[in-house]
């Protein structure tokens, strides 16, 4: 089990968390939701020994202390951390990703259990042994991230904010898979702004607010409570979820799409959200995916000629966007 007590945190004269204080069982979920800024990210890099805490912080992976231990030592004590953005090797295959998780000592041995208890989680990771980690969707790259993160054989696993710029379904799918992590043994603390989905699958709840944590409780407990209904599942819908919407349509319409009606598709959609969220970084990601998808079939000549070809079909997309704010606008 993991114990975090009066763990302090500074960016030079930002002090960016205060005393948080939290434990983690092995076999259960617990989630921490907080605003964007509250401190989630800086937590889990603080324990996993990416940030240094102040005097006074406490850190026991199984009884022992990790404070200011490396990184990779804090992995051999039984913690795993999948960071924001997956950190994956976008360049190796499947396989070789999850063989990189297995360097830590005591995943050695057991490399081949937990190889196979991965792919039973993820079944969909033994199909695609083979293909190059960057050419898979988000949700595929997350379950690699996990896996490879599961093969270094934790007893308690981190993840930051997993469901960013996944469809509220492939969020589900990915969540289910969670639970199944947690009933293999595995303690999950789970980082995340989707309130309401990690909520359903968690044990228990922290809440953070400014860098302290301000509640806790059973899942089902917080779900129900105004206060956090008010905060995190009424009408503040989580950051990724208002923009991502319009998008995840796009990758859900399958390759077999021309790219003129997936363009129209997100210019409907994101009039309906708001048409300053086409210009945003993600979107931009996503319209990106969706063209390289859409271009998986072909073979570009040269590397600069794909790269021309996606920024064009990019250029496209916004266009088209801001032609149905436009013609919508008049209506
Ligand atoms: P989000 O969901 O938006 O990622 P968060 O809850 O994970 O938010 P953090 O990223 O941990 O929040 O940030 C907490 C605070 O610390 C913020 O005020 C942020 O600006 C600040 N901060 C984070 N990383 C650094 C850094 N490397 N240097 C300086 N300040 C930082």
């Amino acid at each position: 089990m993991i114990k975090v007590s009066d763990l302090t945190l500074s960016y030079g004269a930002h002090r960016a968390l205060e005393n948080v204080s939290l434990e983690v069982d092995r076999g259960e979920i617990c989630v921490i939701l907080g605003a964007n800024g509250a401190g989630k990210s800086s937590l889990l890099k603080a324990i996993a020994g990416m940030e240094p805490t102040t005097n006074g912080t406490r850190i026991d992976v199984n009884g022992l202390s990790i404070v200011g231990l490396s990184t990779d030592k804090i992995v051999e004590t039984g913690l795993a951390l999948v960071p924001e953005g997956r950190g994956i090797f976008g360049d190796l295959t499947v396989a070789e990703n999850l063989k990189l998780g297995a360097y830590a000592k005591r995943a050695r041995a057991s490399e081949k259990q937990n190889l196979d208890k991965i792919l039973q989680i993820f079944p969909k990771l033994a199909e695609r042994r083979t293909q190059i980690a960057r050419t898979m969707s988000g949700g595929e790259q997350q379950m690699v991230a996990i896996g490879r993160a599961l093969m270094s054989n934790p007893d308690i696993l981190m993840l930051d904010e997993p469901s960013l710029g996944l469809s509220p379904l492939l969020t589900k799918e990915l969540f289910k898979s969670l639970r199944d992590v947690r009933d293999s043994g595995v303690g999950i603390l789970l980082v995340e702004q989707n309130a309401k989905q990690s909520l359903a699958i968690a044990d228990r709840g922290y809440l953070m607010e400014n860098g302290h944590i301000t509640g806790q409780g059973p899942a089902a407990q917080l779900a129900n409570d105004p206060a956090v209904q008010a905060a995190y599942l009424g009408g503040a819908t989580p950051k990724q979820q208002t923009p991502m919407a319009g998008l995840l349509e796009v990758e859900d319409m399958g390759e077999t799409n021309t790219l003129g009606i997936d363009a129209a598709a997100l210019a409907a959609r994101a009039h309906k959200i708001q048409i300053g969220f086409v210009k945003s970084q993600r979107i931009k990601k996503k319209a990106k995916k969706a063209t390289q998808k859409l271009n998986a079939g072909k073979k570009p000549n040269s590397k600069n000629r794909k790269k021309a070809k996606l920024a064009k079909h990019l250029k496209t997309i916004i266009k088209a966007a801001k032609k149905a704010a436009k013609a919508n606008a008049k209506i």
